[in-house]
């Protein structure tokens, strides 16, 4: 018997924020990074909860690490607070998602609603049960991974994804894509999802690139906007794999932004899930051709499909600026040569791993690694 469940109400489209204004006399408690207060997205936010009692912790960073987390939970604990409401890139809300889940486990503090209000378009983070907590001494990523760490409602408002500037619109862009191609591919794919994730795709080719060169274009913005939501709950059902996997080590050891870490990863990945010189078709391998039929590449054979989509995913990231290796990233072979086992260690124990759609051994994450 198979499952599929989507869990978070979500309001989309210019003006949803005003869902919020249903909230009326609660205790509420924003969690937000700095730049949130400072660019009046707060005060929007702020702007429907007149009758309400509004904290805010606004010391989230990115790729939150525990101690953060830790002090937002002493916080949450002080205003006593019983909605919470995320508002940000993943980090803000991979925060919230972690503060409530551990204050209720703790038994410090009990959040009876959850609201998440992305402020970028890439994570999905809004409609995830995942929460990726940083520990920076080890140099480590952790997704925390329980059914209670969903959103109960998510806000998907275009307009306050317009002041997101060209590199993050790409990075988190390209996060989006990842999410939808490896959750398409990936062992616990099914019809529901491969859906999500097809429509996810042809939004995100066909508009990301307008809201990369056109931050006010709202229409492209609301269609980026939906297709990471879209792509987010395709791999929150279906899983991810292991560009997720490796990506997770590059930014945890070298700082590199979560979207463009995948970025520069996904090429390669496609390449060695479709397993082109293997002994036989791969069901990866067909998929993407789907997919290059459905984005207008070349697709007559499966190879052709491949390389066509391969070629695609790397012309994307030239026209975004983003760097095709870990070199022009800044990183040099020695600083891999360093941690090449770590990472390898890691990504094999990533939970990520476990939906690749191809078993992967050491000796293929360090072929990637050479790679990249
Ligand atoms: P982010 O939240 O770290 O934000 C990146 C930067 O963009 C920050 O400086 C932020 O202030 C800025 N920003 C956010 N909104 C803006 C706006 N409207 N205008 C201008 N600037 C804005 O980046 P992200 O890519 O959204 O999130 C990355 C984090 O999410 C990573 O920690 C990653 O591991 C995690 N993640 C979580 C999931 C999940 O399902 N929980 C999935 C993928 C990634």
């Amino acid at each position: 018997m198979k499952n599929f469940k989507l869990t978070t109400n979500v309001f989309f489209g210019e003006n949803s924020l005003e869902v919020l204004d249903r909230l009326q006399n609660q205790k509420v408690l924003i969690v937000c990074d700095s730049f949130m207060l400072k660019s009046g997205i707060v005060d929007k936010v702020k702007s429907h909860l007149t009758t309400c009692q509004v904290d805010i912790f606004s010391k989230v960073v990115p790729d939150p690490p525990i101690e953060i987390v830790a002090e937002g939970i002493k916080y949450l604990q002080q205003c006593k607070a019983t909605i919470m409401i995320a508002v940000g890139g993943g980090s803000s809300i991979d925060a919230a998602k972690a503060i409530r889940e551990l204050a209720t486990r703790m038994d410090v503090a009990h959040i009876h609603e959850c609201y998440a209000i992305p402020t970028t378009s890439g994570t999905g983070s809004e409609v995830t049960k995942f929460s990726v907590i940083t520990n920076t001494a080890e140099g480590v990523k952790y997704p925390l991974v329980n059914d209670s760490l969903q959103p109960m409602v998510a806000i998907l408002d275009p307009e306050l994804v317009a002041s997101v500037p060209p590199a993050i619109t790409a990075d988190t862009g390209m996060d989006a894509l990842t999410h939808a191609l490896e959750a398409y591919v990936s062992t616990e794919s099914n019809d529901f999802t491969d859906a999500l994730a097809e429509k996810s795709i042809t939004l995100l080719m066909r508009f990301l690139p307008y809201a990369y060169t056109q931050g006010n274009n709202l229409e492209a913005r609301e269609k980026v906007h939906n297709a990471a939501c879209l792509a987010g709950m395709a791999f929150n059902m279906a899983g991810l794999g292991i560009c997720h996997s490796i990506a997770h080590q590059i930014g945890a050891k070298f700082h590199v932004p979560h979207g463009r870490s995948n970025a520069i990863v996904l090429p390669h990945i496609v390449e060695y899930n479709a397993h082109l010189d293997g002994p036989e078709e791969t069901v990866a391998a067909r998929k993407y051709q789907r997919i290059a039929k459905l984005i207008g590449l070349p697709y007559s054979s499966v190879a052709l499909a491949v390389s066509s989509l391969v070629n695609e995913i790397e012309h994307y990231q030239r026209i975004f600026g983003i760097p095709l290796t870990l070199k022009e990233a800044g990183i040099t072979q020695e600083q891999i040569a360093a941690v090449r086992n770590d990472i390898i260690k890691a990504a094999l124990n990533d939970t990520c791993t476990d939906t690749n759609p191809r078993i992967v051994g050491s000796a293929d994450i360090e072929g990637i690694l050479r790679k990249l």
